[in-house]
């Protein structure tokens, strides 16, 4: 049961990647890779994304001499033991029918939209038989401005519902700055949770490796559960500790200098406007209101979604195109806006500073042509070349004559909510 994990490269673009919460998710197949490749126990397994291959994986590991198969849904979100996308099966026929069923139904937990994920990827494994099932995982404890390695005795499906009613069951061990995770300290957590005999310095040797591949690697969380105790074997005597789920993602700021990580990036599970809005260099973040939103200045988004909430709309999203951006960006934003079906009015929020006021009206002007406004548009424009864009939207309201302008934020809001109602 070596590391020997065969998995096929991942689609690895540009990495286009940024998102507002500053992290990069990774796949369990994926992080099963990395805890391998750090010296860590993972049972053999394949990444495969059809029901044929997820059939052969399966028939290779048992020819390897398995007894069970299990077969994951590989997605961006958990609780699929509960919502019935990871499943031991006993033969070959049965890993096809459940890759079938996985591959041809969304997966929906309380960790996804409502709606549910489509499931592209699904990782063939060995299962492996389970005695206990621990929780481990090391993140940034942002109060102590420390890595903090987490661990229970409980681990497993349950977890969620162990921190919340028994925060006591979780141990937190706090690294040294600078030192890192010390021998003492794993050691210590080991015992704490009822490990015995040669056990003990298996679970250390896996924490150990945690901590310094959390490291080496720019991770903001790398969390193992379940970490498993086998039942005892020839070779293993007192079990193995062994991860068999693993929940890995990464500081994107840090993506610059781990090419490795930066390469497991997966756009398609991305929301796609999000990602195409960073593409062109603008901070878009979807939200479920119907009014589309365009700002400069990731302050006055936040401050246009206040006031639009403060006079009874809902905003669709928060949208920052930054100071700097060209006007083909900014045409680029109002086709991402008005290409949500949810979006019936826009409004344009612009404090003219570094960005100027008629870069906005030419790409209001060029977004009329290109996309259309076939819904409200509110405009609010102020400062550096207020004037000249005026001019360019009087020029052009016969070609948009959904366009109102505004005299303040509060009327803006006002027209805009008035609009959509
Ligand atoms: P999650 O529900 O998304 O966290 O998916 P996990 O991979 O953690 O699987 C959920 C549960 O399925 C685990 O807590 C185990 O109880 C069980 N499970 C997963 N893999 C194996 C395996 O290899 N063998 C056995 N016996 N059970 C497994
Ligand atoms: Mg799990």
């Amino acid at each position: 049961m070596g590391d020997k994990i065969t998995f096929s490269p991942a689609a690895s673009p540009k990495n286009p990647f940024h998102n507002p919460n500053h992290t990069m998710k990774i796949h369990e197949y994926q992080a099963r890779h990395l805890l391998a490749e750090a010296g860590i126990p993972v049972p053999p397994g394949a990444m495969v994304e059809s029901t044929l291959a997820a059939k052969q994986a399966a028939a290779r590991i048992f020819i390897e001499g398995a007894h069970l198969v299990v077969v994951k849904a590989q997605v961006h979100a958990g609780g699929r033991g509960k919502a019935g996308f990871v499943k031991l099966v006993k033969t070959v026929d049965d890993a096809e029918s459940t890759a079938q069923f996985m591959l041809s139904n969304r997966m929906v937990s309380p960790q996804t939209p409502p709606e549910g994920l489509e499931v592209r990827r699904i990782l063939v494994a060995e299962a492996v038989e389970i005695k206990r099932e621990f929780y481990l995982a090391i993140t940034i404890d942002r109060s102590r401005r420390t890595a903090t390695l987490i661990a229970s005795a409980e681990g497993g499906v349950e977890i969620e519902h162990v921190a919340a009613t028994r925060p006591d069951a979780i141990l937190r061990v706090p690294f040294h700055p600078l030192d890192g995770l010390a021998p003492f300290q794993a050691r210590d957590v080991a015992m704490k949770l009822g490990l015995t005999g040669r056990t003990i310095n298996q679970a250390v040797d896996v924490m150990m490796r945690l901590a310094s591949l959390f490291r080496r690697v720019d991770a903001d969380l790398l969390e193992i559960n379940p970490l498993v105790l086998t039942p005892s074997s020839s070779d293993f005597p007192d079990g193995q500790i062994m991860a068999v789920d693993a929940k890995c993602t990464f500081d994107d700021n840090a993506l610059f200098r781990q090419k490795e990580v930066a390469a497991m990036f997966d756009p398609a599970e991305e929301n796609a406007a999000e990602l195409h809005a960073a593409k062109h260099g603008l901070s878009y973040v979807a939200l479920d209101g119907n009014i589309g939103c365009l700002v400069n200045g990731a302050g006055l988004a936040m401050s246009t979604m206040d006031i639009i909430a403060l006079h009874g709309g809902r905003p669709a999203n928060f949208l920052d195109v930054g100071g700097s951006a060209t006007e083909e960006a900014v045409t680029e934003a109002f086709r991402i806006i008005l290409s949500d079906s949810r979006v019936e009015g826009v409004l344009v929020n612009i404090f003219g500073g570094i960005m100027q006021c008629d870069r906005i009206a030419r790409a209001i002007v060029g977004a009329a042509h290109t996309v259309g406004f076939k819904v409200p548009l509110v405009v609010r424009l102020e400062g550096t070349n207020v004037d000249a864009a005026r001019q360019i939207l009087e020029a052009a309201r016969a070609e948009i004559p959904t366009m109102h302008s505004a005299t303040d934020l509060a009327d803006a809001a006002n027209r805009i909510v008035q609009a959509v109602a």
